[in-house]
């Protein structure tokens, strides 16, 4: 029996400017290593046998009703305007419509495009397993991201910097795959017609109740705010922050040489070609409203009367870190236990950071601590931490259920870092049992389980893991 997934491609029904259509090359020995079967059933994919999954999501059949495409983007990388990327190694098989809305199905590392540049079009099988375990944690912990639905090895070797290395093709599932640089390419040629029909469709996919572009900017603003205020609240550092991996639907996307930090630092960076810090931890709610003001200059294009559209997007713009400011202090007030956290409670969250900072402390860690009663233990400093606590006890009086608050807010496990780079070495060794467990962890990351208590354990020193290199 084979594969059978009810498409219904809307993308490669819009004008061909906004893509190439083309294939996935096959590959040598496609050969399945992990299944979301969760992920398909809401999909409504019939999963047919394990060999069909294999040459389906490795790319070598190309399934019913698919209209593989390469979508075209533009974007600034690190803050310099790149006039052409696109998809240089993924394919778009196309999308499903299922009862909690329309999601596109996209084969990653699948061979070159007409947009791969110098690049192989491929992945190798390391930042395909991070991708998989780091999205569906995001999922778990509730955070709106793409998922993945497969990963196939292909029998063929990827060159990088390492040497010959194992290839693997990902299946990526995703609300759409608009990007902030979707629109910037066609505003940046002055293919207006073209960028008013991507505003079109983007609103009816997207926000159908947003008025105009204008509608759209605020509500993408909006989307994104939430998103990175979100990240913040579980240590996230994305990585690689530039416009084309800056979604349109608020979701988290392209999980390149990202990670959970261990001890909290707002100045922390993974990346290894991030040299200046442009987007570590702390600089994340600055940086997204960097990328919406680039959003919103390409959206301007569209108006006739620009003096008055510059002045309404620069008001939404400018209006954006107070969002994100709002939703920060939500999002860090339930993780101290405080259900609808006030602008005077902000002293109380920033000061516990400052001590979590000076002491280096375990991010994830120290609040899961706190919402079973015992922080001092991960804090170094115990006299400013009793300090601290008293005021917290008392503020908490005014709370009913701040425990509960917190058990949903701190997770007692996260895919750290230093796992996921054993994961990594194990699954290219053969074995997958540490990516199963970890899969298996992520399954109900805020309940306490023994059995995971490892995972949850911060690094040794000699076990931490300080970059992650973008040899993606
Ligand atoms: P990223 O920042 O990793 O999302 O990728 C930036 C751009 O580089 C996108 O246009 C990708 O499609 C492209 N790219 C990344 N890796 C490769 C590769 N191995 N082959 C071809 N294109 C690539
Ligand atoms: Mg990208």
């Amino acid at each position: 029996m084979s594969v059978s997934i009810p498409f219904d491609n809307s993308y490669a029904r819009l004008d061909p400017a906004f893509y190439s259509s083309l294939a996935p090359t096959p590959v040598t020995r496609p050969d399945l290593l992990a299944w979301n079967a969760g992920l398909a059933q809401e999909l409504g994919i019939d999963p047919g046998t394990e060999t069909d999954r294999a040459s389906v999501f490795g790319g070598n059949t190309v399934p019913a009703d698919a209209s593989p495409i390469a979508q075209l983007y533009a974007g600034h990388q690190f803050g310099n305007w790149n006039p052409q990327l696109g998809d240089g190694r993924a394919i778009l098989l196309g999308e499903v419509q299922t009862p909690t809305g329309r999601f596109d199905i996209q084969l990653k590392g699948s061979g070159p495009t007409p947009y791969s540049r110098m690049g192989d079009g491929r992945a190798w099988l390391g930042p395909v397993l991070r991708e998989y375990v780091v999205s569906e944690a995001m999922h778990a912990f509730g955070v709106p991201t793409t998922r993945a639905l497969a990963a196939v090895t292909t029998g063929d070797s990827v060159f990088r910097e390492q040497g010959a290395l194992p290839g693997a093709v990902l299946t990526r599932v995703a609300s759409s795959h608009l990007r902030v640089g979707t629109f910037q390419i066609f505003a940046a040629r002055g293919q207006i017609d073209l960028l008013r029909d991507l505003t079109d469709y983007a609103i009816a996919r997207h926000f159908p109740d947003a008025d105009g572009p204008m509608g759209l900017l605020k509500a993408v603003v909006h989307a994104q705010a939430q998103l990175v205020a979100h990240w913040m609240s579980f240590g996230f550092i994305h990585g690689v922050m530039n416009t084309d991996n800056c979604t349109i639907s608020g979701e988290t996307i392209d999980y390149g040489p990202c990670a959970f930090m261990d001890a909290y630092d707002e100045a922390r960076v993974f990346s290894s070609i991030d040299q200046t810090g442009r987007y570590a931890y702390g600089n994340q709610p600055r940086i997204i409203v960097w990328n919406m003001a680039q959003f919103a200059t390409s959206l301007i294009q569209l108006f006739d009367d620009k003096d008055t559209a510059i002045a309404q997007a620069t008001d939404i713009v400018h209006g954006m870190p107070a969002v994100i400011q709002d939703a920060w202090l939500s999002r860090f007030g339930r993780k101290i236990g405080l259900v609808d956290a006030k602008p005077e409670d902000q002293a109380l969250i920033e000061d516990l950071l400052a001590m979590m900072q000076a002491g280096q402390s375990d991010f994830t860690n120290t609040f899961r601590s706190l919402s079973s009663g015992n922080g001092a233990a991960e804090i170094l400093d115990q006299t400013a931490f009793k300090a601290w606590s008293d005021r917290w006890q008392e503020r908490l009086k005014r709370e009913t259920a701040a425990q509960d608050i917190m058990r949903a807010a701190n997770p007692a496990v996260i895919p750290r870092n230093h796992r996921i780079e054993q994961m990594i070495e194990t699954a290219v060794a053969g074995d997958m049992s540490l990516f199963e467990r970890m899969m298996q962890a992520m399954t109900s990351p805020f309940e306490d389980n023994a059995e995971f208590a490892d995972l949850g354990r911060a690094p040794q020193s000699n076990e931490i893991v300080p970059a992650t290199f973008c040899g993606t």
